[in-house]
């Protein structure tokens, strides 16, 4: 089975969903940073409740750092894992005190080895906030990628970033990202994805493996 092209992947994608893009609210490379920790396993729409006041008390990193832990926790309460978040972020932002001046580094290399923030952390502030061409993996794109063949079953996160990387070029790397996200949540869901709807039945290998199996 061939695969479907990178051009026509996002070019189909695009056309699916032309605004697709991040649905947190931030209004600067810090407040996106912090944003994306306390993102993870949350959703974008309860860290967007919690944040406007956070950011009102503590609009940098130089106030963050000053912070107290139960204060942060105070704000953050109402989101998972909120006392690992407040320790993580109140750490990261002493680190950018410390190491940069209390902004942000310029690369994803120096992002990873901050506190709290993992490769895809660094891959998605890198493509939010800093102009780094990335395609940050979740769940989402992780499926997607592996069923259309540009990943292999048991590949790891980092693994099909670097594929993703590779094969997509730099400039729709943060669309395709979010693309592919919203795709995977509305359409090529994890369990009975909308198969119907989708423009690349033909090349892809969940949709091969179903329909053979069903006799489709
Ligand atoms: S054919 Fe189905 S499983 Fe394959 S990419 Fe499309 S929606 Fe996902």
């Amino acid at each position: 089975m061939m695969r479907i092209k990178p051009e026509t992947v996002f070019s189909e994608l695009d056309k699916l969903f032309p605004n697709a893009k991040a649905e947190l609210v931030f209004h600067n490379d810090f407040e996106c940073l912090i944003c994306v920790v306390l993102s993870a396993q949350t959703t974008d729409v309860s860290v967007n409740r919690v944040t406007p006041a956070l950011f009102a008390k503590y609009p940098d990193a130089f106030a963050l750092a000053k912070a107290k832990q139960e204060e942060v926790e105070g704000f953050i309460r109402s989101i998972g894992l909120y006392k690992n978040k407040a320790k993580n972020i109140i750490a990261l932002s002493k680190a950018l005190v410390e190491r940069y001046d209390g902004k942000l580094p310029r690369s994803k290399e120096e992002l990873v080895t901050l506190p709290g923030v993992g490769n895809k952390t660094a891959a998605v502030v890198g493509g939010e906030c800093l102009g780094i061409p990335s395609v940050a993996v979740d769940t989402h794109v992780s499926r997607v990628t592996k069923r259309l063949g540009y990943a292999k079953e048991d590949d790891e996160p980092m693994e099909i970033e670097a594929k993703l990387e590779k094969d997509f070029p730099k400039e729709v790397q943060v669309r395709l990202h979010h693309r592919m996200i919203f795709f995977g949540r509305r359409i090529c869901h994890a369990r009975n994805p909308e198969c119907d709807k989708c423009p690349f039945s033909q090349g892809c290998l969940y949709f091969k493996k179903t329909s053979s199996k069903t006799g489709k």
